[in-house]
């Protein structure tokens, strides 16, 4: 047999991609894919990633079938083979093929900061703009108990990051618990530590607008470029700062792109860092190759501060405003606002926006107005009601059906989680809620509690779902 047949039938092929694609985008995906072996008629290709696989699946497949049955024959079969370690993208392009091209994807400038891209001729590096919000810093970020794990991983991080055991840290944590200013900590003090260091803070939802944007022109255009450029943009970031993932949920193009950027940077020592609203066990809709390696470094969880840190964040906060207010005032602040610092900041800047422009003192009077306008002690104020209604929504279902007497199985299982978080987030008795969930007994109830008890333990998805409708029930928006 001839040992060399597989390169010989790889390079007809190629010949004939050649002729039919244009230049760019067949050098683009095709020059880094290698011909390992031709057996029977099946044929065997290294591809630098999975999602380089993908994308000749899904954009040069009709030509290449056609290519290999001409060259193989009728039964033409091919594998692809996934390499694992990928230095192709900036080590084998020529180098003045590196950096030339200013069109490379832009990051959106994000809710606070204006950024740019733009690159220097000969210069390997591009001059990214962080997009970092310069009053997220460390000093800025108050600590308590319910930070000092993820605070101290991202301190260690800003010190050595890349190669650690916290790559990637995986922030999460409700909303407005300081996710998203932790993150963009990190990334200032990197910068202050190692002005050299191409720091990149980016939202889910603007990294999967971009990679659309990219996948759509080069769909367009058949031209692979656009996605190629934004995979080697980002494959220059030394640590990459990605908010809110959860958004990637269900989108697998996104995913499979990101999957490929995460891979690369961590096997080239640099430093991953992700915010979520949930840990990754139980994220929905991600690909469990990326939730795996999410937990490869260090989750660490964001909790409601305790009544102390609240009152630190908000001493600190009146000193960087530059206001004065008195100890009584913002301590029944911190002992009334517990849910998350976003709210408590949000208290903060009414009261000092209400006595600025009634020319009022801010007084303890004013701090109890508008609080009581403003906060209810959420925990306190879940009624079976609520969770009815916090569940049908969730699910959405029409109170009628909820309350009627059908045994359809999506219906019963919402009836046994509002029963199930009835009794965990209400004071009201077994005979009570069954009365109130569709006038069952209590035996019921109790039923009802131990099998979503069951089923918390034993299925991940169930387990999500409680833990959002919990969720909603406690973070009113
Ligand atoms: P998340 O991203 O979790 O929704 P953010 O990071 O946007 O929350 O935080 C909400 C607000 O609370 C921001 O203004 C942030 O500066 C402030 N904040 C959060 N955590 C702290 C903290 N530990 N100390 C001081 N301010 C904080
Ligand atoms: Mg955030």
């Amino acid at each position: 047999m001839n040992s060399e047949r597989h390169i010989e039938t790889w390079t007809r092929c190629l010949e004939i991609l050649r002729d039919n694609l244009n230049e760019e985008t067949f050098k683009t995906w095709f020059t880094p894919v290698r011909p390992i072996s031709l057996e029977d008629q099946q044929l065997t290709i290294e591809v630098p990633s999975d999602f380089w696989r993908e994308y000749i699946e899904e954009h040069f497949i009709g030509l290449l079938s056609k290519a290999l049955r001409r060259e193989i024959g009728p039964a033409a079969s091919l594998v692809y083979k996934v390499r694992i370690l990928d230095d192709f993208f900036i080590e084998q392009r020529p180098k003045a093929q590196r950096v030339h091209n200013a069109e490379l994807p832009i990051p959106d400038a994000g809710e606070h900061y204006t950024g740019s891209v733009y690159a220097i001729p000969g210069l390997r590096k591009l001059n990214i703009e962080p997009c970092l919000n310069p009053v997220y810093t460390f000093a800025n970020f108050i600590e308590g108990s319910c930070n000092r794990l993820a605070r101290s991983a991202g301190e260690s991080i800003a010190s050595n990051p890349g190669r650690n055991t916290f790559n990637p840290l995986f922030v999460y944590g409700g909303p407005g618990l300081g996710k998203t200013h932790l993150a963009q900590a990190i990334g200032i003090a990197v910068k202050e530590r190692f002005p050299e260091k191409v720091v990149l803070y980016v939202g889910a939802n603007t990294f999967q607008n971009q990679y659309m944007n990219a996948a759509c022109s080069a769909k367009s255009a058949n031209n692979g470029n656009k996605v190629a450029d934004f995979l080697r943009f980002y494959q220059l970031i030394d640590v990459l700062i990605i908010d809110d993932v959860q958004e990637f949920a269900e989108k697998k193009g996104t995913q499979s792109a990101f999957f490929h950027i995460f891979n690369y940077l961590h096997q080239s020592g640099k430093q991953l860092i992700l915010t979520s609203d949930k840990p990754p066990v139980e994220l929905q809709g991600l690909d469990q190759r990326l939730l795996s390696r999410f937990k490869w470094g260090l989750s660490a969880e964001l909790l409601p501060p305790a009544y102390e840190t609240r009152l630190a964040i908000l001493k600190a906060r009146c000193v960087r405003e530059g206001v004065e207010i008195a100890d009584e005032v913002l301590e029944f602040v911190a002992r009334n606002v517990k849910s998350n610092i976003r709210e408590l900041e949000g208290i903060l800047f009414s009261l000092i926006a209400h006595a600025s422009f009634n020319k009022q003192e801010i007084t303890l009077d004013l701090a109890q107005r508008l609080v009581d306008k403003i906060v209810t002690d959420p925990k306190s104020e879940v009624t079976v009601g609520k969770i009815q209604e916090a569940v049908c929504n969730y699910f959405g279902i029409s109170d009628e059906l909820f309350l009627s007497k059908t045994r359809k199985r999506e219906i019963v299982q919402a009836r046994q989680i509002a029963m199930y978080l009835s009794r965990n987030l209400t004071k009201t008795s077994l005979s009570s809620i069954g009365a109130q969930i569709g006038g069952k007994d209590h035996a019921t109830v109790l039923h009802a509690c131990n099998t979503v008890g069951d089923l918390m333990d034993t299925d991940r998805s169930f387990r999500g779902f409680v833990h959002d409708i919990e969720r909603s029930l406690s973070t009113p928006e």
